[in-house]
């Protein structure tokens, strides 16, 4: 009998902690790398923030709250989504939990059964097939183009719609494309929702405040009300406020699966910890200057990648409209050896050789579906993205 459970078998390490691990071990060498590959903000969480965990400390609020969030930071959320989103939800309509990546959780083990499928359009955030795995149910993977900025279209939809369809997961501002969903590209999408009433849809918009060239941010109930009965928000401070060791997210939607969520929560983690949910009270309700200041920090990194990636003619790419990451193709590189030695078969080859040889780490494209291709972060400063994409292009020059 295996010690290790059957549902787990199918489950990977994350690709990204693995290359983190790799950037580790070549940092502890002394060697001089830098990492495109993170996911998270470079930023410091904000002082207002931590001043508010502290505070929460001093004053005793260190113990067990309400196991789906305080009613203060509830209220926060409920007051956040109607003057940013012109939403309304009520207390039961919200569960705060351990980031985002629990609400994700909680929200797929509380309704997936054997055989149920979810639609997720393909590239991807590297968790949402595991967690739907572990949860029992089958990833269904709904493959997008470059040609179309990597956006689900009604038609891809429509084909992937099965009778055993349970959920259609939609992420914009996208990881790992930076695609970002326009309202009319929203509404065509509901049109085909609105046929199939059974499906429930997750819209991932843990990166809406990082969107760039003046676009304004949208979810899909803002567009379409018909649908609010069957979507769950999917949000956080994570990647908005810097926040992302703190663990706060939060899911919005039907109080039917919101309350099963907190089922979940009850029997596996309990309440998030009490001093970040202050700490978040204070990131939702206090100011918020510095979303504006890093959105405006990100949108000129994003044009210093494009302008250098653009200089590289074997590189193609569509330039991101949100969140810190691009995701150029390489398939103009495959099958051809780097430095005349090391033949660059597949995009794991391509970024581990990019890796040894320059010291820049990005992940693989296969990590996210979409092999031939592969993602830069820029959430580093200027001057080390500047280095990383002159590295990136000799080590492409090198590669015929
Ligand atoms: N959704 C997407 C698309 C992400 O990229 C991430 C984190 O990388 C998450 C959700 C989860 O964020 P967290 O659990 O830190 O709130």
């Amino acid at each position: 009998m295996s010690i290790i459970s059957n549902k787990l078998k199918k489950v990977k390490m994350s690709a990204t902690s693995q290359m983190a691990d790799a950037v580790f071990q070549l940092k502890a060498q002394g060697k001089n790398i830098i990492s495109l590959s993170v996911g998270e903000p470079d930023f410091d969480t904000p002082d207002n923030i931590k001043m508010a965990a502290n505070s929460a400390i001093s004053s005793g609020f260190t113990k067990y709250t309400q196991t789906d969030g305080l009613v203060e930071l509830k209220d926060a959320i409920i007051k956040k989504f109607k003057t940013e989103n012109n939403l309304n939800f009520g207390y039961d309509n919200i569960c705060v939990s351990n980031g985002g990546k629990q609400v994700i959780f909680n929200a797929f083990f509380s309704t997936l059964n054997k055989g149920d499928e979810v639609i997720i359009p393909s590239p991807y955030w590297v968790s949402y097939p595991d967690i739907i795995t572990m949860c029992g149910g089958t990833p269904i993977i709904a493959k997008t183009y470059m040609s179309e900025a990597f956006k689900l279209t009604p038609n891809i939809l429509k084909n992937s719609i099965t009778s055993k369809t349970k959920w259609l997961i939609l992420n914009s501002p996208n990881n790992p494309t930076g695609s970002v969903y326009s309202s009319e590209e929203l509404y065509q999408i509901s049109k085909v929702l609105e046929k199939y009433p059974k499906i429930l849809i997750m819209t991932d918009d843990i990166y809406e405040h990082i969107i760039f060239d003046n676009r304004k941010f949208v979810t899909l109930s803002e567009v379409n009300s018909v649908l609010n009965e069957r979507v769950l928000i999917v949000n956080g401070v994570s990647k908005a406020h810097a926040m992302t060791g703190w663990r706060i997210g939060y899911g919005a939607g039907p109080s039917l699966i919101v309350k099963e969520m907190a089922k979940v929560q009850t029997q596996s983690t309990s309440n998030p910890c009490s001093i970040s949910q202050y700490a978040a009270i204070e990131a939702l309700t206090g100011p918020k200057h510095y979303l504006l200041d890093w959105r405006n920090i990100f949108e000129k990194r994003r044009d210093t990648v494009v302008s250098i990636l653009k200089q590289i003619d074997q590189i193609d790419f569509s330039t991101p409209e949100g969140s810190f990451y691009i995701f150029p193709s390489i398939q103009k590189l495959l099958g051809k050896k780097y430095d005349g030695q090391n033949k660059i078969e597949n995009d794991t080859d391509f970024v581990y050789q990019l890796l040894k040889s320059t010291g820049v780490a990005t992940v693989n494209g296969s990590a996210f579906g979409c092999p031939g291709h592969f993602r830069i972060s820029f959430a580093t400063s200027e001057s080390n993205l500047k280095e990383a994409c002159c590295r990136l292009k000799s080590f492409v020059s090198k590669i015929q």
